[in-house]
């Protein structure tokens, strides 16, 4: 009888396993791979957040130590925006390194191994057990074939987004939205950049960071409903063409050293837990690759659960009380995320105003570096896009421009409200556009 049963031993279900028996408790983790193995559907980009906790729990040695190099800055380009920024930090880590899963995922779960898990590779969970309606095991088939059972206090599926434990449980889905970008994506020799900005245009979004071995991954996002038809390569630089000439000339010249990836995954958050059972990373909170937040999620929510599972197996609280913080916790911290994401994700323009707004407010340091902090969570959306957020971006522009856009601000704020009350809002903009005299042109609508 174990206490908790891991099922997925990757970014969510490693960290998981590790960090509980770190606290003691008797962790079984089984994964259908044997390591160590790739993930491909990933392009591995692992934000600051991530960084932190890997050094906390003492693998960003071994991270580092694998070549991979580090990312400092981020950066944007569409239409007149374009500027690269250092990443605000967290605590004092103002730094993203994108190591290969191969790689990543053997130091994860060899960290677990030596904080005393018992792992079994090749192995297919296929049912839970249970008592009534609380989960007590799994029914699992090793790789020859042969079925046994185990038993634990908690089984935890950090089974990825397809997750057998989610379905089995019926774990209920909110928030859920259907795949919104499909990405396309390889590895380049001789293609050094350290620091390369991501470029959004014609609905095309084209991000690149290095890697392991000397190698670049570059890749594509399309809306998922116009992923072409053509063969890869020819979509690959007709996008790459359209959206980032220059860099695309670039991308010709080096070498792919991997064959074409494509990926997409839906969007959701699941109840994480129930009566005997829990979800981590993909299988209890998934959304749209396009800003790479997943592994960062997937370690701050192994934490969190951690947290809580420890609670409940030590009699500390009642299991079920301290689950429910854990959730109210996600969810506090990752909605804004989410919504900045699914946001991200339409491949949508930015109005043109906001463009050059944005581009104007770059120009001062400290609000360039709260954009990419966005993209890097080390920005909350919530915070970005608050009353105080808007106020020191207006502040941060350059004096002559400031009233101007304030005004504006005020106009999108009353048709933002117009979507809700047309003609309420019309009604408002009309009367202060008439106090205002020759300034309230800002607030008539075009
Ligand atoms: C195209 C694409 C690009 C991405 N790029 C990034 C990025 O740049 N940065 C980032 O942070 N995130 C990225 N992500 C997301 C990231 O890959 C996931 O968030 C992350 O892999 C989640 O980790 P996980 O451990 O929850 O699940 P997974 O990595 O999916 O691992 C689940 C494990 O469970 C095992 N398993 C499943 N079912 C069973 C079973 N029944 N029995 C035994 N074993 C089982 C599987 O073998 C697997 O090893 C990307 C995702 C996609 C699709």
């Amino acid at each position: 009888m174990y206490d908790a049963i891991v099922i997925g031993a990757r970014c969510a279900g490693a960290p998981t396993a590790m960090l509980l028996a770190r606290a003691g408790h008797r962790v079984l983790m089984v994964d259908r791979a044997s390591f160590p193995s790739d993930k491909p559907m990933s392009t591995h980009l692992l934000h600051p957040p991530a960084i932190l906790r890997l050094r906390e729990w003492g693998l960003l040695d071994s991270v580092v130590a694998t070549g991979c190099p580090p990312i400092r800055d981020y950066g944007f380009v569409e239409g007149p925006l374009d500027f690269m920024a250092p990443l605000p930090p967290i605590e004092d880590v103002g730094v993203a390194y994108a190591p290969r899963r191969h790689i990543l995922d053997h130091i994860l779960v060899e960290a677990a191994v030596a904080a005393g898990v018992t792992l079994r590779e090749g192995v297919s969970v296929r049912e839970l057990l249970r008592d009534g309606n609380v989960v007590t095991g799994i029914r699992a088939q090793d790789r020859n074939g042969v079925s046994f059972t185990e038993h634990a206090r908690v089984v935890i599926g950090a089974d990825g987004t397809n997750s057998l434990v989610a379905r089995i449980t019926r774990a209920p889905q909110y928030r859920a939205r259907p795949p919104l970008t499909r990405g396309l994506w390889t590895y380049w020799s001789d293609l050094p950049t350290p620091n390369l900005p991501s470029f959004r245009a014609n609905g095309r979004y084209v991000f690149a960071w290095p890697t392991n071995d000397d190698l670049t991954l570059v890749g594509i996002a399309w809306r998922a409903n116009e992923y072409p038809d053509d063969e890869p390569e020819q979509a690959y630089f007709t996008a790459l063409h359209d959206t980032a000439p220059a860099f695309a000339e670039r991308v010709r010249e080096a070498g792919r050293a991997q064959a074409w990836m494509r990926g997409s995954i839906p969007n959701f958050f699941r109840r994480p837990f129930g009566p005997g059972w829990a979800l981590v990373g993909d299988s209890s909170y998934s959304k749209d690759p396009c800003t790479a937040q997943g592994i960062t999620d997937a370690f701050r929510d192994a934490e969190s659960l951690v947290g809580a599972l420890h609670q409940g197996l030590a009699g500390e609280r009642p299991m079920a009380a301290a689950l429910a913080d854990h959730e109210r916790r996600r969810n506090a911290h990752a909605i804004p995320y989410y919504e900045y994401t699914c946001d991200f994700a339409t491949l949508d323009t930015y109005p043109p105003e906001v463009l050059e707004l944005l581009a104007l407010a770059t120009q001062s340091g400290p609000t360039a570096s709260n954009l990419v902090g966005l993209f890097g969570q080390t920005v909350s959306p919530a915070d970005f896009f608050s009353g105080t957020g808007m106020r020191s971006l207006l502040d941060s522009l350059p004096e002559p421009d400031r009233l101007g856009w304030r005004l504006r601000l005020a106009r999108w704020l009353l048709l933002d409200l117009g979507r809700y009350s047309q003609s309420s809002s019309r009604l408002a903009e009309r009367l202060i556009a008439r106090k205002l005299g020759e300034m309230g042109q800002f607030l008539v609508p075009a």
